[in-house]
């Protein structure tokens, strides 16, 4: 088995709320508690990369990922259920589509070709694409300025995420 990894550039918290505060004023959405993802992937995300694809698939192409983000072709790949959830305010496929953006805004391909993993090198939370993502959308759905007093119940339910979600980004305050 291929035990290679690859990290995408070193981009801690302060920084994604940087290319975060810069997307919300971008897309006039700096005082939106409800963060429009499905307005954001078809109407302004083509506007910031005009050669982004989005593809709904079906769950049998998918099978157990909720989506799938290729920086170097520009494209998203989301399972239908998901596309669905995310039109239907759910908390969960809300967050979906954020992280898969957060792959897309902040993987591209040079720091993907640059950094492979020497073996046993371990990845610092912060340099994991993975981590990166999830931060990437918890910050995009939860926008800091604006939940700064808020308690993990009114995030929640005015963010459109989950309490969990909800919960992790309140201790991120
Ligand atoms: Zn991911």
């Amino acid at each position: 088995m291929n035990q290679q990894r690859y990290k995408a550039s070193p981009t801690s918290r302060n920084e994604i709320r940087r290319l975060i505060k810069y997307i919300r004023k971008l897309t006039g959405t700096e005082n939106d508690l409800y963060f429009d993802v499905i307005d954001f992937l078809e109407m302004k995300v083509p506007k910031l990369i005009p050669e982004f694809e989005l593809e709904i698939c079906s769950e049998e192409d998918m099978g157990n990922k909720y989506g799938e983000t290729f920086p170097a072709a520009s494209k998203i790949a989301l399972r239908e259920d998901i596309y669905i959830g995310a039109i239907e305010r759910d908390g969960f496929s809300r967050f979906c589509v954020g992280h898969e953006m957060g792959h897309l805004f902040m993987n591209d391909i040079d720091s993907i070709s640059l950094c492979k993993l020497e073996k046993g090198e371990r990845l610092r939370a912060f340099e994991d694409p993975e981590w990166q993502a999830d931060a990437f959308a918890g910050e995009l759905l939860m926008y800091h300025p604006l939940i700064k007093h808020m308690s993990v119940d009114e995030i929640a339910e005015k963010c459109g995420v989950t309490h969990s979600a909800a919960g992790t980004q309140y201790k991120k305050k």
